[in-house]
């Protein structure tokens, strides 16, 4: 991969490498843009193959913090950090102050939080070095209640669109994942009195959960959770679970969920969903809940403020459904040219010398 070709075709700013002898703390931190904003993107440890890889993740990772901080209203860039390395090994105090020595050093063109394998006790440590840091304990603290509570108002803005009615209990759901995301979205489900709610689990505590505090909420085998005949197909699992195999079995109208990435193609799968007369609220819109949430810790932390703005997906997405249906195109793409058009007004905005 040339990285500056790679750089001009999708506009990226910025590709920081650092080293650090005595911690052993090697990573990448890209900078996608910062129109909007500083670059906020969570920090992740894997270890990864070689070191192509690590840069082509935090690439592909940094853009899509540009089109979710963009499309969910913040004045906030998108950038990411990947750190190579076996998380179970790599880990200490000084490892993640010397992370948070070079976030400094970039003087608040980036904001880093936890992300896959860190943790709000790693950020701590980054926090003894910098200011430049969200999620940290005592703060806003755990996300995926407040994603939960932005997919449920997203749910409600899709219903409203394709049934003309958002009172959830009219409506039957199917939720893939009962974990983090999942487990509070049921609870919130059930609280709106759902009609009849199914769903499925593969980890043993976490449908034992659901079994003990949420009974009336019914189990089904993970390949059965697909063809049910419901209103609202929930995936808050994994990624790439909306594919070529599962899409056809769907019999959900809605689909519209917490998990990341779960087109497996955006393009071809984004259409074929359309094509099929499904509404689908995109990943990135719909889920942002948790990162609305920590934005307003870089202000004085208000929960009621917060919820305020994460309720503000409902209208978010009936603009998205809305250019989908004007321009004729999938609600994924419809996304991305709703979150481009933010970028490039505010940046002809800036265009406007002011003196301040
Ligand atoms: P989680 O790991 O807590 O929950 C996912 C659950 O799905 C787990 O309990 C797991 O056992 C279950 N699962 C995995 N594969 C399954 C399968 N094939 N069938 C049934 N269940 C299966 O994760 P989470 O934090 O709830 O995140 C879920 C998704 O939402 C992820 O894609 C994540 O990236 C995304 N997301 C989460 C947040 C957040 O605030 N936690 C924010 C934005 C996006």
């Amino acid at each position: 991969m040339n990285k500056f070709d790679y750089m001009e075709k999708h506009g990226y700013e910025q590709i920081i490498y650092f080293y650090d002898k005595t911690t052993g703390l090697k990573g990448v931190t890209c900078i996608h843009n910062t129109t909007l904003g500083p670059a906020l993107g969570g920090t992740r440890i894997w270890n990864y193959e070689c070191e192509e890889d690590a840069v082509l993740d935090a690439l592909r990772l940094a853009r899509g913090m540009t089109y979710k901080a963009a499309a969910a209203g913040l004045n906030l860039g998108g950038g990411k950090t990947v750190l190579i390395g076996d998380a179970n090994q790599v880990k200490s105090e000084a490892y993640f102050r010397a992370l948070g020595r070079y976030v400094q050093s970039l003087n608040g063109r980036y904001i880093t939080a936890e992300d896959v394998n860190t943790s709000t006790k790693d950020m701590d440590y980054v926090h003894m070095e910098t200011d430049y840091v969200v999620g940290l304990e005592g703060k806003s603290g755990n996300p995926s209640p407040l994603t939960a509570l932005g997919v449920f108002h997203g749910i409600r803005a899709s219903l409203q669109e394709q049934f003309g009615n958002d009172d959830i209990s009219q409506y039957t759901f199917a939720v893939q994942g009962a974990g983090q995301t999942g487990y509070y979205l049921i609870k919130y489900l059930v609280e709106a009195k759902a009609k009849k709610i199914y769903f499925t689990e593969i980890n043993q505590n976490h449908i034992s959960r659901m079994k003990k505090e949420l009974p009336q909420v019914e189990y089904v085998k993970p390949e059965e959770i697909f063809a049910l005949d419901v209103d609202v197909f929930s995936p808050c699992a994994l990624g790439a679970q909306l594919n070529d195999v599962t899409i056809p079995l769907i019999k959900a109208k809605v689909i519209a969920g917490s998990a990341n990435n779960v087109l497996d193609d955006d393009e071809k799968h984004g259409v074929m969903i359309k094509d099929r007369g499904i509404l689908y609220a995109p990943d990135f819109v719909i889920n942002a809940g948790g990162l609305i949430n920590v934005y307003h810790e870089l202000s004085t932390y208000i929960k009621e403020k917060a919820v305020r703005d994460i309720e503000k997906i409902y209208d978010r997405l009936l603009d998205i459904y809305k250019i989908a249906k004007t321009e004729d195109i999938s609600t994924h793409s419809a996304a991305k040219v709703f979150a481009k058009n933010r970028i490039d007004t505010i940046n002809r905005l800036q265009a406007n010398y002011i003196k301040r």
